[in-house]
């Protein structure tokens, strides 16, 4: 092809995503799962989603309330831009259960997960020159959105000798007049922490001064299991407007169902009855089914953070108490041929067949983020794997 040809033909993607392809958690994932192919069983510690499992399977209420829907036929056209009513009406009800006021529909708007939640508040917020805040380490798919939007993005530290809380010094430093957001992701992925009240309303306190909005990506609601309860950001919602995103991924187990949401906090609206297979799921899912999960994660933390322990190169600095995830500190020192986190991990997939996520994904270099949503035999196994690849990597006294 000819020069002039080329360029009158060629085609020049949005370069945000040569920047947003390296933020993707999914790409490492599979690097490293490429790595461990032709091996033993491959135990995957590095992604959140134990639908996998029989034993995280969603309850039979969500499964029956999706299957009616979708045999009534009621559901088959387009549905309105914000999600059909009596969805909206369902979320509205079951978030204010935890709200000093309650929200009204009008508050909120449906998305294929909370994923597109992120991608539609992000580009909402891009104008020129603006800027917005966000933890690291995080989640990296703000990031992505971000580069994609040409928005630019200031990192805080969440600080773990503080139990994973944000450096609220940091943000004041870091937010001007063109900052717009603060991001804040509780229960945390991926450090597994759950802020509590007193920290959330100071971060309330700190957007409140700054004149910033703040984004709590909450899909990780109440799948909690420590010393701190969840407590919605929406709690402030009268010190600083609050948007929340949530989501059925999590809670439910079912991520590839792909419903999520958007909320603003608003203390005014009326409630009505409700009806549809969301109303289903969030009203009437046994609490039997949520403590069941809770117990699961219990234990698979527990069985996570005590083999840590006796892996000298791996030190967890919190317990976590929330998500699905533990971020765990790597001591390169203590290891002969190992360079750094990506390295650990590669070297891992091919030897042990076992996958973790290099912390360096998340924006912490030399951490690992491990998955222990997964059941508990696997997940034995897989800790074992990595001690004992841990002891023959181990430089000799
Ligand atoms: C999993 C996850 C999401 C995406 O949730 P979906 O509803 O599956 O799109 C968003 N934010 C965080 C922090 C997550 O871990």
């Amino acid at each position: 092809m000819e020069n002039g040809e080329s360029k009158r033909w060629g085609f020049v993607a949005n370069q945000g995503l040569n920047v947003a392809s390296t933020f993707s958690i999914r790409g490492t994932l599979k690097m490293l799962m490429d790595a461990a192919a032709g091996q033993r069983s491959i135990i995957h510690l590095g992604q959140g989603d134990p639908s996998v499992f029989p034993c995280f399977r969603t309850s039979q209420i969500a499964e029956d309330a999706v299957a009616d829907a979708l045999r009534s036929a009621k559901f088959n056209s387009y549905a309105p831009p914000l999600g059909i009513l009596p969805a909206r009406r369902a979320i509205a009800e079951y978030l204010s259960n935890d709200l000093p006021y309650k929200l009204s529909p009008d508050d909120v708007f449906l998305t294929p997960g909370c994923k597109q939640s992120i991608d539609v508040v992000v580009s909402v917020l891009a104008r020129p020159g603006a800027n917005v805040l966000l933890p690291r380490p995080g989640f990296p798919h703000y990031e992505a959105c971000a580069a994609l939007n040409h928005l630019e993005v200031r990192h805080f530290d969440l600080l773990p000798e503080k139990g994973w809380e944000v450096d609220l010094d940091a943000v004041e430093a870091l937010a001007d007049e063109n900052s717009v957001a603060l991001v804040i992701v509780n229960p945390g992925n991926p450090c597994g922490n759950v802020f509590n009240y007193q920290h959330l309303e100071k971060i309330a306190e700190t957007a409140r001064r700054l004149g910033i909005l703040v984004i709590a990506d909450e899909v990780y609601g109440h799948l909690t299991f420590g010393s701190n309860p969840f407590v919605p950001m929406g709690v402030f919602g009268s010190t600083i407007p609050v948007l929340t995103f949530g989501s059925l991924s999590k809670r439910w187990m079912v991520p590839g169902w792909r419903l999520g949401w958007i909320v603003t906090s608003d203390p005014n609206g009326i409630l009505k009855k409700t009806k549809g297979a969301v109303p289903r799921i969030l009203g009437n899912t046994k609490d039997d089914f949520f403590k069941k999960i809770i117990d699961m994660f219990t234990q698979a933390s527990e069985i996570c953070y005590e083999s840590i322990k006796s892996i000298d190169c791996i030190t967890c600095p919190v317990k976590p108490e929330g998500s699905m995830f533990i971020m765990v500190k790597l001591n390169i020192s203590l290891l002969e041929d190992i360079k750094d986190d990506t390295d650990f991990c590669l070297k891992l997939a091919k030897e042990e067949s076992v996958i973790v996520l290099p912390g360096i994904s998340v924006g912490l270099k030399n951490w690992l983020r491990i998955t222990f949503a997964m059941e508990l035999s696997s997940l034995k196994d897989a800790m074992e794997r990595v001690r004992s690849f841990c002891q023959r990597h181990a430089k000799q006294q």
